[in-house]
């Protein structure tokens, strides 16, 4: 986009950026002033009215908004073992297409993130790609078989400083066995983020049990399988005074329980998908496994009650649960198809449709969302901070006012399977800056 120009200045160029006529959402305010944001040695050393800088290079950000550079808590970045899907390069070029500045990659790969050695490979692999910082999610159970707790400590010891366990695509049902992660994580701080699915409830299931399950001849999937998991963990958490994380919660009744729960102070966090914030199993219609997700999408009722509770601050963030597939795994009947949807270079857009442009949310709210509160729960120092003098440098630059285009499902990810391709959304990242530095710029790498 031409409106949004590069001036380098290549005879003084040393390193740093001056973001020009940019907006930074505050909570509450509208109509902000535009400002200029100079990033220089990995942070942000101003943000004013008139700033000038000789050695900068210059962004034309006229009409952009800036966020702190966004987190995901819930990416499958498939690597080690399905190469054939995403690797660590490609899953996070796509995160950096999307905003993003860190993700957590989640343990269900092969071999399984369940020893230091693997979280250190991921964390590496993380590093060397560049595009975003990885933090790696552990495995709660040797192998994610749900009987033998994994090496905690010894992931949370390593280099790769594991403090979000997880044994997501899989739940850990066992409540002696949940109990323990707990007790364990709670000796350093870490979290035990649950895959909520009671696995009786949900054999053979395909969609959500309803109205549409049963026209479609599907196996059903219902809300209980969900909530019953989260209730228990909340009494859970709450008896041994140790974190858990909800994740992709799906229902309306999942979003009442963690009210509740909250309203009691236990500790307690919950995230949503983008595809929970807006499609409904009614897109099954079609038979179109591409609609195909676990938890699977629900009713426009729980939809409206995920978005209340994001709003509200019940559910506390969203997280993509970005979960690319090779064609094959995809393009079958419906009841052979792989669980999952890819999500990162999509989320910002849709969250704008489902919230913002809905008026549930302002550009605020969706930084607290999107980066404060999924850093905070991420155990990310450094990550998720307000944009201010003195913050890292990492920050999102999107333009809300873009008009809406149809996705395509050609992105940095080496998956296609998007649920959005075709439907039209607004907004457009134009820039993603990670330590001072654009990983993407004018909506292409950088
Ligand atoms: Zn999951």
């Amino acid at each position: 986009m031409t409106d949004n120009a590069v001036t380098d200045n290549a005879m003084t160029d040393d390193g740093s950026w001056l973001i020009k006529g940019v907006t930074v959402p505050a909570s509450g305010k509208h109509g902000e002033e535009p400002v200029s944001i100079l990033l220089g040695s990995g942070s942000i050393t101003a943000i004013g009215p008139d700033l000038d800088h000789p050695g900068a290079r210059i962004l034309d950000a006229g009409g952009l908004i800036a966020l702190p550079g966004l987190v995901d808590l819930h990416t499958h970045l498939r690597e080690p073992g399905r190469e054939d899907a995403e690797t660590v390069q490609t899953g996070t070029a796509a995160a950096a297409l999307g905003g993003y500045t860190a993700v957590h990659a989640m343990a269900n790969t092969d071999p399984v993130a369940d020893t230091a050695g693997v979280v250190e490979q991921v964390w590496r692999l993380g590093r060397t790609a560049g595009h975003c910082d990885v933090q790696p999610v552990g495995a709660v159970t040797v192998g994610l078989n749900g009987v033998r707790l994994a090496e905690l400590g010894t992931m949370a010891d390593s280099a790769a400083r594991v403090r979000v366990f997880s044994d997501d695509g899989r739940c850990v049902s066992d409540p002696l066995l949940m109990r323990r992660a707990l007790e364990y994580v709670k000796a350093f701080g870490g979290v035990i983020a649950q895959h909520a699915q009671d696995p009786r409830l949900t054999e053979g299931a395909q969609l959500n049990e309803g109205e549409m399950s049963a026209r479609l001849g599907l196996a059903g999937w219902p809300a209980v399988a969900e909530e019953a998991v989260i209730a228990r963990d909340c009494l859970l958490a709450a008896h041994v005074g140790s974190a858990l994380h909800v994740c992709h919660v799906s229902t309306a009744g999942s979003a009442e329980i963690i009210r509740w729960a909250k309203s009691k102070g236990w500790p307690v966090t919950a995230e949503v998908t983008p595809h929970h914030l807006l499609l409904t199993d009614e897109l099954a219609a079609g038979y179109d496994p591409v609609f195909k997700v676990n938890p699977p999408l629900r009713t426009e009722a729980d939809v409206a009650e995920l978005r209340r509770a994001l709003a509200d601050g019940t559910i506390d963030c969203v997280a993509t649960d970005h979960a690319p597939h090779p064609v094959e795994a995809k393009e079958t009947e419906w009841a052979e198809a792989a669980f999952g949807m890819t999500g990162l270079e999509t989320a910002l857009r849709v969250v704008q449709r489902a919230m913002v442009d809905t008026g549930l949310l302002d550009w605020a709210g969706v930084a607290d969302r999107m980066s404060v509160r999924p850093a905070r729960i991420g155990r990310l120092p450094g990550h998720g901070t307000p944009l201010a003098p003195g913050a890292p440098g990492h920050l999102t630059l999107y333009d809300p006012a873009a008009p809406a285009e149809a996705v395509t499902p050609a992105g940095a990810s080496k998956s296609r399977n998007t649920p959005f391709a075709g439907m039209e959304l607004p907004g457009r990242v134009v820039a993603t800056f990670l330590r001072g530095v654009p990983t993407a710029l004018d909506g292409k790498l950088a």
